[in-house]
């Protein structure tokens, strides 16, 4: 198996294997070869990773914060040194062509790293005067966070959740998907060579049941999810019942808005972008792409023909632009989803079906036209390269159109005229915008979504709400007047 881990699990500063868990079977998108064989984790390792992470962080809190960042910094160096071997591991474990893993998932994982390292040492707190009497605040973390990790991003969703909580002095237990267990492993074995101290970063291998023994038990602070809408509600659910921090990363069904005045070229190009890079499976994707009916035609043709041209093949050849999907039961859910939008009366202009590779869970990059609201494929989370295109006469409707769902994470304004850009933007319910771009997420700015798509902030200064507390000290400078 070209891509065996040592043991399954990383608990404690070393790799642990207990073969009692259930075996989770790694397969390559690409072939759906088997790759590699993990076991869940049994409560014996649950309980081994809780024990030490607690212990660990107590000491961790207290190192200083120029330390902790040195450490982490020494991790980037680590990570970048060897970007094309881990960028390979990814590629195995997700399918996803090396062309997007090597300036991508690690990259910017390293970037978070980086980011968090270099923040840390400037969180403080704040002093209040009262004319005498004072309150000071200190930010302290959390203690021991949770992080439950999505398939798309395997390791960058590890980074940017360990970068925070590490970096203001928590430690971290992390669950990769069970679809993608390989590069948070990869992680661990890097932060024990840069020098973290064993108990702050662990890994634990498993499906939903394992995530849940980790939310609900009581030594846990905190904890952040990336994944599904569903998932989210549970997850949020249970940590609710202990008063636990959460971070809530969830789905989309984002809306990117093109006017009549728009670069189409860029346009179009933003809009492939936002439906195709990592074969659709981005939660911030803009799957409803609403055009305005001067140019819709003009769009399409244009936006037929580039499709058209996308490279499809080996995932490892640098030349390939779009792979496979995660895994089988994706591609029948995409495929499902294509034949649906057939049958509501979607217009296909692009792809629509399996692609013919004879080899792996190959789909086309499809688009679709004349979609309408109430459509299926304009209202459900696909995840994967299809692209609903709709269309509007003004302004007022299209924002009003693009805010009727459940979801909020992103959105996307295309126009030459400025003012309508942040005019328009000031109206969507979205947790991340871009005017003249699409689903560009550098660490300094915040991301995350509004309404189900999820609460808290990942990346950026917004982040350290998300991995510490305040504590308000009130200092007493004169003697205690009491009435009594
Ligand atoms: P998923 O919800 O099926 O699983 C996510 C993770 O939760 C997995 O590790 C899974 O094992 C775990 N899990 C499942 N049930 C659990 C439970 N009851 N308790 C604790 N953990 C549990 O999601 P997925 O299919 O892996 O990923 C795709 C979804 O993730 C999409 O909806 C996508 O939009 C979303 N996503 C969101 C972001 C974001 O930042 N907003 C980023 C990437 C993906």
């Amino acid at each position: 198996m070209r891509a065996q881990p040592k043991a399954s699990h990383f608990v404690n500063g070393a790799y642990v294997e207990d073969t009692a868990g259930a075996v989770i079977e790694v397969i390559y998108p690409a072939t759906g070869e088997v790759i590699a064989r993990v076991h869940e984790a049994t409560p014996a390792v649950i309980e081994a990773a809780l024990a030490g992470a607690e212990a660990a962080q107590k000491a961790w809190a207290a190192t200083r914060p120029v330390e902790r960042a040195r450490i982490l910094r020494r991790a980037v160096d680590l990570i970048r040194a060897r970007n094309a071997e881990l960028s390979e591991l990814e590629t195995l474990d997700t399918g996803k062509p090396i062309q997007e893993t090597t300036v991508a998932d690690w990259p910017s994982g390293a970037d978070a790293l980086e980011y968090f390292a270099g923040l840390a040492p400037t969180v403080t707190g704040e002093t209040m005067p009262l004319g005498g009497d004072f309150v000071y605040t200190i930010r302290e973390p959390l203690g021991v966070c949770v992080g439950i990790g999505a398939w798309n991003y395997p390791s960058q969703i590890a980074c940017w959740k360990s970068a925070p909580a590490l970096a203001l002095g928590n430690a971290m237990i992390f669950k990769p998907s069970e679809v993608t267990p390989l590069g948070a492993l990869k992680l661990a074995e890097i932060f024990v060579e840069a020098g973290l101290p064993p108990g702050l970063f662990n890994v634990l291998q498993g499906r939903g049941a394992v995530g849940a023994a980790l939310v609900t038990d009581a030594r846990v602070a905190k904890v952040s999810l990336t994944g599904s809408v569903p998932t989210g509600r549970k997850v949020y659910a249970a940590a609710a019942e202990g008063i636990r921090h959460v971070t809530m990363e969830l789905g989309g069904k984002s809306p990117l808005i093109v006017f009549e005045d728009a670069d189409i070229e860029s346009a179009i190009g933003a809009a492939m972008l936002g439906n195709f890079y990592s074969t659709g499976q981005i939660c911030s994707n803009g799957t409803r792409v609403f055009v305005q009916k001067a140019i819709k035609e003009k769009f399409l043709a244009r936006l037929a023909e580039r499709t058209a041209a996308i490279k499809l093949g080996d995932p490892m050849d640098p030349d390939t632009q779009l792979g496979p999907l995660v895994s089988a039961p994706q591609l029948d859910k995409v495929l499902a989803y294509i034949d649906k939008a057939k049958a509501e009366g979607g217009r296909l202009v692009a792809g629509g079906g399996r692609a013919d590779l004879n080899t792996g869970y190959y789909v086309q990059p499809t688009v679709f036209a004349d979609i309408t609201d109430d459509m299926t494929l304009a209202c459900e989370e696909v995840f994967g390269p299809v692209m609903a295109v709709l269309d509007f006469d003004t302004e007022e409707e299209v924002v009003a159109r693009a805010n009727a769902t459940e979801f909020g994470l992103a959105a996307g304004v295309f126009t030459a005229d400025l003012a309508r850009g942040h005019r328009v933007v000031g109206q969507l319910q979205a947790g991340t915008c871009w005017i003249n771009a699409y689903n560009l997420t550098p660490v300094e700015g915040p991301f995350g979504g509004v309404k189900a798509s999820g609460v808290g902030r990942e990346n950026s200064k917004a982040a350290v709400e998300h991995y510490t507390q305040v504590k308000s000290v009130y200092v007493g400078m004169g003697p205690v007047e009491a009435p009594y």
